[in-house]
């Protein structure tokens, strides 16, 4: 199989995984791609409860960005 990046999301169901999930695939017809998941949940998808994608963007987003601080001075 080729590696795929980007989100898959399945039109059956709704979800969009990440190409590395272990779920079982679903037909490659019902497979629409998407370069984020911003684009998949635009496209009216929710985030896979077994792979989270969503939950490893930010934690990868976290780790490059720092956090904002602002000071709360007047
Ligand atoms: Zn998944």
């Amino acid at each position: 199989m080729q590696k795929r990046r980007g989100f898959a999301g399945v039109v059956t169901t709704g979800i969009y995984c990440r190409p590395t999930c272990r779920v079982k695939p679903p037909r490659p017809e019902n497979v629409r791609w998407f370069a984020s998941r911003a684009a998949a949940e635009a496209a009216g998808f929710r985030p896979c409860r077994r792979c989270r994608p969503e939950v490893a963007v930010a934690a990868r987003g976290a780790g490059t960005r720092p956090a904002k601080r602002r000071a709360t001075s007047l």
